[in-house]
């Protein structure tokens, strides 16, 4: 029985920006990979040109996750169909349609949703951002929030929903090598720009990443699978303008060789990288 892997972001690029590589080379080596993207992505940036033939920024960028998608084999994909919130203190954080607002106000909505996709595709492994959600994005942490709390869910029995209960072996967020971040801060500074305010909306705060990382336990090589990556993300065309891309392409065997990860469940017994795949000590039968 293959592997699973459901990995629960929140907009129709997070997949491929920051997860092409380890995607790409799981789908080859047989995994089944699901995603399930919480928000349709609606308040991104979008050059009005790349708007023809859409009916909205939702439609525009569901289109290019379907085309991302097909790439990089995802077995299905789960959207909650819930509005971008914005960047932290933007006015769309206060929109009932917003990831965000339900977070704050019925979190136990979103907890459905993913307990409910976890059932139906039942992973060996779930994978979720940390708890900063990357770079502060509200959107990334109350999927984080939501998934941490449906990981225990899915797998109660009181927790009644239309599937059966599933217990997933592992639970990881993704997280960064905290040299890498560091040597951002370090870059900005060199720049004279504000580590605190970076990327096209000085709303990227690579001091507060850096503060935020949490410990590493897992790595894994993606040097075979840059231009898998870059395939996935180039879907995205809407969002490209971004400044996500911050290491250069000649830099990344040298400065992004591996994806880290920090394992939740179990819980570590201490903290030192000891895994060098997401399913080292998955058992597929279960
Ligand atoms: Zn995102």
């Amino acid at each position: 029985m293959p592997f699973r892997l459901l990995i629960c972001y929140a907009h129709p690029d997070d997949e491929s920006f920051g997860l092409g590589g380890l995607i790409s080379k799981y789908v080859a080596s047989g995994v089944e990979v699901y995603y399930l993207c919480a928000t349709n992505g609606d308040v991104g940036t979008v050059s009005p040109e790349l708007l023809n033939g859409y009916a909205s920024v939702a439609e525009l960028r569901l289109a290019e996750l379907a085309a991302a998608s097909k790439l990089l084999g995802f077995k299905t994909v789960y959207t909650l169909g819930y509005k971008d919130s914005g960047m932290m203190g933007s006015e769309f954080n206060q929109d009932p349609a917003s990831l965000w607002y339900a977070g704050q106000h019925k979190p136990a909505e979103i907890v459905r949703h993913v307990v409910e996709a976890i059932r139906d595709c039942k992973p060996h492994v779930v994978l979720t951002f940390n708890k900063y959600g990357g770079y502060g994005h509200p959107d990334h942490i109350a999927i984080q929030r939501a998934t941490t709390e449906a990981f225990d869910k899915a797998a109660d029995p009181a927790y009644v929903t239309g599937h059966e209960p599933w217990r997933a072996q592992r639970l990881y967020y993704s997280s960064i090598a905290k040299w890498a971040v560091q040597i951002g801060v370090w870059r900005a500074r060199l720049m004279g720009k504000d580590p605190r305010k970076m990327g096209r909306n000085a709303d990227i705060d690579i001091q507060a990443i850096l503060d935020h990382v949490e410990p590493v336990h897992a790595r894994v090589d993606i040097r075979e699978w840059f231009e898998a990556w870059d395939k996935a993300s180039a879907c995205h065309v809407s969002q490209l303008s971004g400044g996500f891309r911050i290491v250069p392409k000649w830099a990344r065997p040298v400065l992004t060789p591996y994806q880290f990860f920090t394992r939740v469940h179990p819980a570590p017994s201490r903290d030192r990288i000891d895994e060098n795949d997401l399913f080292e000590n998955v058992t597929a039968e279960a």
